[in-house]
């Protein structure tokens, strides 16, 4: 078993990996910015180490810093929870290489799946299902990019190879449009990602987000903890999730989770992970694997039992894994609201002093939160501040509880988006389940 875990990241998350060391009898290293002194799990670690300024680039994305302080506090693994340098492949490696444990998948999976090209491959070739497209980069050749095209059908959609958190991606609704998006899309790529690498997918018009969690031991044995949807977004940020995903196709639900976990085996897949599909008119479309702890893990924890960051260290240790396909059931229904230190209409980040902080409780309610009154938001990194979290015997029952603790929920002093989940809990459509990746939007967009 693993002695003592570096977390390297901040916030709720942090939080999180702290609780789960200590329920596992594991000494904890908080590391923070000059600005994350105050962070609620850097009073609770067993140590702490300030690495760098306020500035991720210069503390939580510092990589030399991060490896110090494993080393001087004499740490053996790393958490690198979500964001900041948890799909960094040079990072995972650097981590090894100094002799710590990455508590993650091995350097050259994380690699295969940042490239969206190799990762696309790599699940056609393990049966999942993907979205029809370019099958590789988008040829450089103009008439074989617009063969492609029309062999996929308009609307297609261009996207970065490396690209992430929503940027570098382009819809074309007709040939007209096609060379010209493939250049503008080439060059924005380069600048933001190093990698002008693009490729071709047709653009599905009304789809849902549907994820798959999976756990694998990397010796062979993966399990999947079923579906999420995560379809209320807003600029591809996910705002309000659940589990399982409501009134999904049996038939492709099961041949999905089952290819999800062949794949894992298939990859010699290890660690926590989730495969993001697009699911329309009852077919599963992957989009993306993500070789990481997810913010939205907890719904999945709900309705399984299973705490996903124990099971991270308990394969970081080396021990295969000792749940099995057949003794993991679903129970009840979970949601989980994020809350954001921003304005309700602009969106734009709330930072600042926490006057009054009131969790909701009761039966089935989770707050994942590193707030207190008194704490003071800093403005320099995500505005996530807590996540709230529902359970109940069905969706119905986790809903309302829901409705009843975000009117619990105290946050003062700082501009948060309570209100907007209040709002989105009581949307009758949402409440019938199953609407699609662009509901939040035009919601917002008509005012309703
Ligand atoms: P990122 O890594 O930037 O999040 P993804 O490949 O996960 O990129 O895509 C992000 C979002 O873009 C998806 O959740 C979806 O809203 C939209 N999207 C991506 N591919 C398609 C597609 N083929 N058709 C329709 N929408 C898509």
């Amino acid at each position: 078993m693993l002695d003592k875990v570096l977390i390297a990241n901040r916030g709720e998350i942090a939080l999180r990996i702290l609780r789960a060391c200590k329920e596992l009898g594991i000494k904890t290293v908080a590391v923070h910015s000059q600005a994350d002194r105050e962070l609620m799990h850097v009073r609770l670690a067993d140590e702490a180490v300030c690495i760098g300024p306020a500035s991720s680039a210069r503390s939580y994305l510092n990589i030399p810093a991060l490896i110090s302080a494993a080393e001087v506090t004499d740490a053996d693994a790393i958490h690198p929870g979500y964001g900041f340098l948890s799909e960094n492949a040079n990072f995972a490696e650097q981590v090894e290489r100094s002799g710590f444990t990455f508590i993650g998948p091995r350097a050259d999976t994380i690699r295969l799946m940042g490239d969206k090209v190799s990762a696309i491959e790599a699940m056609m070739k393990a049966g999942v299902p993907t979205v029809p497209g370019s099958d590789g980069a988008v040829p450089e050749d103009p008439e074989e990019a617009m063969a492609v095209a029309r062999r996929i059908g308009y609307p297609v959609i261009i996207k970065a190879a490396s690209g992430g958190g929503g940027r570098g991606m382009r819809v074309v609704h007709s040939e007209a449009h096609l060379l010209s998006s493939i250049s503008v899309t080439q060059n924005e790529a380069n600048a933001a990602f190093g990698d002008g690498t693009v490729y071709m997918e047709k653009y599905l018009e009304q789809p849902r987000h549907v994820e798959v969690q999976v756990l694998a031991d990397g010796q062979g044995n993966a399990v999947h903890l079923y579906d999420r949807d995560c379809s209320l977004q807003r600029r591809h940020q996910k705002v309000l999730e659940e589990a399982p995903a409501p009134g999904l196709d049996p038939d492709a639900r099961a041949q999905v989770l089952k290819a999800c976990t062949d794949a894992c085996i298939e990859i010699g897949y290890r660690g926590a992970g989730t495969f993001e599909f697009l699911y329309e008119n009852g077919e599963f479309f992957f989009i993306e694997m993500n070789t990481r702890v997810q913010v939205e893990h907890p719904v999945t924890e709900m309705v399984t039992g299973i705490d996903i960051v124990k099971e991270q260290l308990l394969i970081a240790s080396g021990l295969p894994l000792s749940i099995r396909q057949e003794d993991i059931a679903l129970n009840g229904h979970a949601f989980e609201c994020r809350i954001n230190a921003e304005d309700a209409r602009t969106f734009m980040p709330s930072p600042g002093k926490v006057s009054l902080y009131h969790a909701p409780g009761g039966l089935g309610v989770r707050m994942d939160s590193h707030l207190y009154t008194g704490y003071s938001v800093p403005p320099h990194y995500d505005s996530l501040i807590g996540k709230l979290i529902t359970w109940g015997k069905n969706r119905e029952n986790a809903l309302t509880r829901m409705r009843n603790a975000l009117d619990e929920l105290l946050v003062e002093g700082i501009k948060t988006n309570i209100d907007l989940q209040k709002d989105l809990v009581r949307d009758g459509y949402f409440q019938q389940g199953g609407v699609n990746i662009h509901y939040l939007e035009k919601k917002l967009e008509s005012g309703t």
